[in-house]
């Protein structure tokens, strides 16, 4: 934790530094893309005006998220020259196999389950292993509870798993409210995607988050085609207390990228932190005598399914 504030901070401080030097220029000034598609790029200037930008070629990749500092080339025209160092990049496989960019610096993954589709938890290791790879605070979301003939009760043993490891698990219900108060002050002062298989409930989360967005898209949707397309972008949306809502709808659902090259157990706090008494420093906690998450394993200290999907994520790995 620590560690991650101070990687934040000197951030922010390089950051600083840099915008003495880019921004110093009467035609040029900062902005964060709100939404990108059909070659225009929708930029928010730090004087909170919308602008339609050009990308200057070159560029690369640029996503929703991406702080980026824009050109006046006269004529109300505009052109993204240079993207701001990201904080991170969140990144899901689709369809192929191949690897795509979501959004930029997030500083939080809503993890969204439900009653019904019933939680996968291996998916949620997996969610949880991919933001803490990619340096995002990941929160649960259980949705539904007006499903469950007891609300109250830890259905499928969330809370009793995953809070003493230090993650908030949050019991809603996008049908009758329950615990929007709460839900929505988990997005204050963050940048947030939504993510989870299809069914659990983000669309509701969403439009009841955002009821006058929706309401737009839906107008512009009867107006033209074009509306359709937007429904489908990914897009910024500002919400109460400096929070930030990464709307991806084309891929709430979306398959996380678990990288190969960093180790498996980062996503495994309590693993990660027995490793430190294991025998071998280089331990695999897979068979290796000595090893301390072996023997918590099967003195049933840890919890058995964390320790069957650390066991699957390093097999595929
Ligand atoms: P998404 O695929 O994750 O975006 O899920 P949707 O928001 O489209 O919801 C899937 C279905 O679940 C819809 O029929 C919703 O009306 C329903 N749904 C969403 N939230 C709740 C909830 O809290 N309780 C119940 N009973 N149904 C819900
Ligand atoms: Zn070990």
């Amino acid at each position: 934790m620590a560690r991650r504030k101070l990687n934040q901070q000197q951030k922010k401080r390089i950051r600083n530094a840099q915008d003495v030097v880019l921004t110093n220029s009467e035609n040029h000034m900062d902005g964060l893309v709100i939404s990108h598609h059909g070659g225009f790029i929708l930029v928010e200037t730090i004087d909170t005006r919308l602008i339609e930008c050009k990308l200057k070629s070159n560029l690369g990749l640029i996503v929703c998220g991406d702080r980026v500092i824009c050109e006046d080339t006269g004529n109300d025209e505009f052109r993204v020259v240079a993207i701001r160092p990201r904080d991170n990049l969140l990144q899901r496989i689709d369809g192929s196999g191949k690897i795509r960019s979501v959004a930029a610096n997030l500083s939080q993954l809503m993890i969204c389950l439900s009653a019904k589709p019933e939680p996968n938890l291996f998916l949620l290791d997996q969610y949880l292993l991919s933001a803490e790879h990619q340096n995002i605070n990941p929160v649960i979301i259980f949705n539904k509870i007006d499903l469950l003939s007891v609300p109250e009760e830890d259905a499928y043993h969330l809370k009793s798993i995953y809070h003493p490891l230090g993650y908030s698990v949050l019991f809603i219900s996008a049908k009758t409210g329950h615990g929007f108060d709460q839900l929505k002050s988990l997005f204050d002062n963050q940048t947030t995607v939504l993510s989870g298989v299809s069914g659990v409930g983000k669309s509701s989360i969403t439009r009841a988050l955002l009821p006058e967005v929706v309401i737009k898209i839906a107008e512009i949707s009867a107006a033209n085609e074009e509306g359709r397309h937007t429904t489908r972008t990914s897009r910024l949306y500002h919400l109460p207390n400096d929070g930030h809502l990464i709307d991806t709808p084309g891929v709430r659902g979306f398959n996380p990228l678990v990288e190969s090259n960093q180790p498996v157990s980062a996503g495994f706090r309590e693993i990660d932190e027995l490793a430190a008494r294991c025998r071998f420093n280089n331990c695999k906690h897979f068979n290796e005598p000595g090893c301390a998450v072996i023997k918590a394993a099967l003195d049933h200290e840890i919890t058995d399914s964390r320790y069957q999907h650390y066991l699957r994520l390093l097999d595929t790995g």
